[in-house]
């Protein structure tokens, strides 16, 4: 028998995707052009990233979703080296500061001067600062973990794929598009702006803490890698 019951409305996640990002964009800027020092710029990328968890379980809720190969312990998206953004590479080694022993941090730190290959903050298969990790790093997911051993993480090719995407790839795109718009408004408020290495960026933060208050005073080419004044 036909269902005459009709279903309420799905709410659009390209609609919701775009009253997010206003709220981040105002979020973003407020929170940088008042920002005094470290605990700023650490409070504020927490409160970015709590947008981010919302609006990644909003999308969950409000989109199309089936499973996806991603699970605890699979580490082929992060047997690379990301990039990120000043306010988040200083979130990232904060946390590490904040919960690791001894021992662990002084692992981080071998592999920032040595140079690993891969993230320094994978430890035994897992991200050790999951709570605090970048946004790169949340866009990531796969349904088929062979396509990212030939480095596709995300779809990102294909683009914006309308309001019947999977969850997955609408907060990809919304993750993308945010990093994007951060670093126009640190391009607008005369700082420079990322994308920059991870790796590069905690290293540099450990060796001279005072590398982000210069960032913020307009210091440019602070969070360079080692090997990149060759060129
Ligand atoms: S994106 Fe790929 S490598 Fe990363 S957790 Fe998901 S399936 Fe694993
Ligand atoms: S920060 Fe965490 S999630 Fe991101 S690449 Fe490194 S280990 Fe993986």
């Amino acid at each position: 028998m036909q269902n005459t019951e009709t279903s309420p409305q799905r709410r659009s996640p390209l609609d919701y995707m775009r009253e997010k990002m206003v709220q981040a964009d105002s979020l973003f800027r407020n929170g940088l052009s008042t920002a005094t020092g470290e605990s700023d710029i650490i409070d504020l990328a927490k409160k970015m990233l709590a947008l981010c968890d919302e609006v990644g379980q909003e999308l969950h809720r409000i989109c199309p979703v089936q499973p996806l190969a991603c699970h605890s312990g699979c580490d082929t998206c992060c047997r690379n080296l990301i990039q990120t953004n000043p306010v988040f590479a200083a979130l990232g080694l904060a946390e590490a500061r904040r919960t690791f022993d001894k021992n662990q941090f002084d692992a981080l730190q071998d592999r920032l001067v040595s140079q690993t290959l891969f993230c320094p903050f994978l430890f035994d298969g897992k991200c050790s600062i999951y709570h605090s990790r970048p946004m790169v790093c949340r866009g990531y997911y796969s349904f088929d973990v062979e396509l990212c051993k030939q480095g596709d993480y995300s779809e990102k090719n294909m683009g914006y794929q309308g309001d019947g995407a999977h969850a997955a790839h609408q907060y990809m795109i919304f993750l993308f598009v945010l990093e994007k718009r951060i670093e126009s408004i640190e391009q607008e408020l005369g700082l420079d702006p990322g994308p920059i290495f991870l790796h590069d960026a905690a290293r540099v933060l450990l060796e001279s803490p005072e590398t982000l208050d210069l960032w913020q005073s307009g210091k440019r080419g602070l969070f360079a890698g080692p090997d990149t004044g060759d060129q």
